[in-house]
């Protein structure tokens, strides 16, 4: 197997290595300078790279390429165009320019731009990232690319992650630089664990609910549950085994690192992980994957989930963010052994927890969608409240900076400036606390908010720019100083200081935490509609206008866009589960009790001695349920009119949230206790016990 993996590695994927075989030497120079640089091709070395990748690519058997961007939907979009190029002769021939390398035209009119665009001039285009490998999917060559209005908005995902990146590394290095180091570029890395759902595709295709909008909206609970907590590092079903290692080849020969793979804490629920990278890239990849996922486990006879809660009741999927920055010698959350290294640590550690602190209520912006509104603060996945997880030793060392006392941990240390050795951070000690929404783990944070559907880019580009801009402040103020290891270890004092109400090592799921919280002054948005306004706040608007990352238009049409999308979520979900209950679940119930009444008629026939007193008790619970139902659905149906009918985006999105939904949960109820008293053969859809415990 060894070899083969080897063999397959990388092998549907434009990369490093294909480039430097295949390419002349010099455009390989220049293209080499474009993707460490970034500096512009030029357009005759773009033709000898088209006609060599498309050289490439139709050996692979692609037949078409397409310029493949992430559009503020967050999934990824194609569209193919093919090679062939007929010839006057009755022939054709295969083409591919630079220029269709470089850039592409999509009619971009559909795609959602928070007003950015007039459908008129809807013209917007894509621009290729030359740091993310092209790869061959279905026949199809894959160039990842941005994707930008003519006036030069952004009008996608990636746009502003990649310029967050840049900033961070402009910003870092100045810091470098003040720590004697004479460093050029500084990558943000990534390494995304992706949680997901396998049912069976024949329990799936009987649910609308699953096929409409990824989440089952009636369902009573199992009898079992994830209560015996057997199924987390559980050995893993024949069937999902194979649908695993299928996913890793596949995964592999797109050369993404998939590495890891177990089940989760929920039944039927498992994760991926792979070996992080940089953070562009580890974003195409975790987007592929998910697409992947979804692929193979159609070739299983499964449907993979990627909703944030598909199951009520059951624990929903996240998305751990595990990111951290380094030059090509080190990683700069690395804690390191000298008090140098440990100084250059606790700038970036502080500068980080300001970060997180100033814009706390941005980045909540970024994990805030309908699905994973089911997920945050619902004991399963950390509260909407941001905090950051430092572990005792680091807590330790910061209260000792805090308050200009001898450092008390189990490790002697001087702390002459403020900082002297840190102690050993060990692995262990760091990453116990699951609770905590931004965990320090020993080398990297973890930021385990992000829902399992979403897109990281937002989280990343708001990480980065965040971080960028404290770092910023601290090379403006420090650069002038004379003394720099005592002006940085005051920085860190004073920073640490103002912002450290941001950390917070305890039980994040705890009530007692929410009200702490509270007392000091952090934000909790509980739900999208409450947190999206971050985005319209002008402290947010100038952190990204001041590094170029997003204008003010761009954020508002972002908050548009959220807003407009939350609406049109709920309402599908609103709808959905209106024609279920009138096609399906009122008619089960109507057509069992006819014949619960025609059994307790017959047997009152065959003679009155008989009881009929079960069948009664039935039809009186049944009856009470479907009487409930029918006025839940009224009242639902009046409800989603009225708002969908309304106007402005803002009042809508809330009004979904705080009247839509409780009339959705209303019907629900009436639902799913029908369900429990309902005979099975007549219910139509699959209950919980059998979609969650399925065998094979
Ligand atoms: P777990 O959170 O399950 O304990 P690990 O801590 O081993 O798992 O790693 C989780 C993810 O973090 C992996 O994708 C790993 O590659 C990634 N990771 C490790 N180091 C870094 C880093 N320096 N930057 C970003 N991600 C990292
Ligand atoms: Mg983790």
């Amino acid at each position: 197997m060894a070899a083969t993996v080897m063999e397959i590695y990388g092998s549907k994927v434009f990369n490093e290595h294909e480039m430097r075989e295949r390419l002349p030497s010099s455009t390989y120079k220049s293209l080499k300078a474009t993707i460490e640089q970034g500096q512009p091709l030029d357009r005759e070395v773009a033709n000898v790279v088209a006609s060599v990748m498309k050289r490439w690519a139709i050996e692979k058997g692609a037949t078409h390429y397409t310029h493949w961007f992430q559009p503020l939907t967050g999934i990824t979009s194609e569209k193919h165009d093919g090679f062939v190029s007929p010839q006057p002769d009755g022939t054709a021939i295969m083409e591919f320019s630079g220029k269709e390398l470089i850039k592409g035209e999509p009619d971009a009119s559909s795609f959602p731009s928070g007003g950015l665009r007039a459908t008129c001039e809807a013209r917007g285009y894509t621009a290729w990232d030359p740091t993310s490998y092209a790869f061959v999917k279905d026949d199809v060559l894959c160039i990842p690319t941005a994707f930008c209005s003519y006036t030069g908005e952004a009008l996608d995902k990636k746009t502003p992650l990649l310029r967050s990146m840049k900033i961070l590394s402009d910003q870092t290095c100045r810091v470098l630089k003040l720590f004697g180091k004479d460093i050029n570029h500084v990558s943000t890395t990534v390494g995304p664990e992706q949680e997901y759902f396998l049912v069976r595709k024949e329990d799936y295709d009987k649910r609308l609910d699953l096929v409409l909008t990824g989440r089952t909206l009636f369902g009573s609970a199992p009898s079992k549950g994830q209560e015996l907590e057997e199924h987390y590092f559980g050995v893993i079903r024949p069937v999902v085994s194979d649908f695993m290692k299928e996913l890793d080849e596949e995964l592999w020969k797109l050369g993404i690192p998939a590495k890891t793979k177990h089940n989760e804490v929920a039944p039927a629920q498992h994760e991926l992980a792979p070996i992080y990278d940089t953070t562009n890239v580890a974003i195409d990849h975790n987007l592929l994957t998910m697409e992947m996922m979804k692929k193979i486990a159609n070739r299983h006879g499964l449907v993979c989930l990627q909703h944030e809660k598909p199951f009520e009741g059951v624990n929903g999927s996240g998305k751990h963010n595990n990111w951290s920055f380094c030059t090509r010698d080190e990683n700069l959350l690395d804690p390191g052994d000298t008090p140098m290294e440990n100084l250059q640590f606790m700038v970036i550690l502080s500068a980080v927890i300001k970060a997180v602190d100033e814009y706390a209520d941005l980045l909540r912006t970024a994990v805030a969608t309908p699905g994973n509104d089911h997920r945050l603060g619902a004991n399963e996945a950390p509260p909407a409240i941001i905090s950051i997880f430092v572990g005792e030793e680091l807590e330790a060392v910061i209260d000792a900076i805090c308050s200009d006392s001898p450092y008390a941990g189990p490790v002697k240390m001087k702390m002459d400036l403020g900082v002297d050795v840190l102690p050993k951070i060990s692995k262990d000690t760091t990453d116990r606390n699951r609770t905590s929404p931004f965990a320090f783990t020993g080398n990297k944070f973890e930021f385990r908010m992000p829902g399992s559907a979403q897109n990281l880019s937002d989280t990343n580009f708001i990480l980065n720019t965040a971080v960028a801009k404290e770092l910023k402040s601290f090379a403006d103020e420090i650069s002038q100083e004379a003394d720099f290891e005592c002006a940085a270890a005051a920085w860190v004092k004073k920073t640490l200081t103002e912002h450290r109400r941001v950390i917070f090592n305890g039980n994040g799921y705890s009530e007692a935490w929410e009200q702490e919280a509270a007392r000091r002054g952090l934000p909790n948005r509980k739900c999208t509609p409450d947190a999206m306004v971050a985005l319209k706040e002008d402290k947010n608007i100038a952190l990204m206008e001041q590094f170029g990352v997003l204008s003010k238009t761009e954020m508002l049409s972002r908050y548009e866009v959220e807003m407009e999308h939350y609406a049109k979520i709920l309402n599908i979900e609103a709808r959905t589960m209106l024609k279920i209950a009138h096609k399906q679940l009122i008619p089960a119930i109507t057509t069992y009790m006819g014949d619960v009444a025609n059994t307790a008629a017959a047997k009152a026939a065959v003679s009155e001695s008989l009881s009929t007193r079960a069948e009664e008790k039935l039809l009186a619970a049944l009856s009470g349920y479907a009487d409930e139902m029918s006025d839940a659905v009224d009242a639902l149906k009046a409800v989603a009119d009225k708002t969908d009918a309304m106007e402005d985006k803002t009042a809508k999105a809330h009004a979904y949230h705080d009247e839509v939904i409780p009339a959705m949960d209303a019907l629900r109820a009436a639902a799913d206790a029908a369900e429990e008293i309902c005979g099975e053969d007549y219910w139509p859809l699959p209950c919980y016990s059998r979609m969650l415990f399925y065998t094979e």
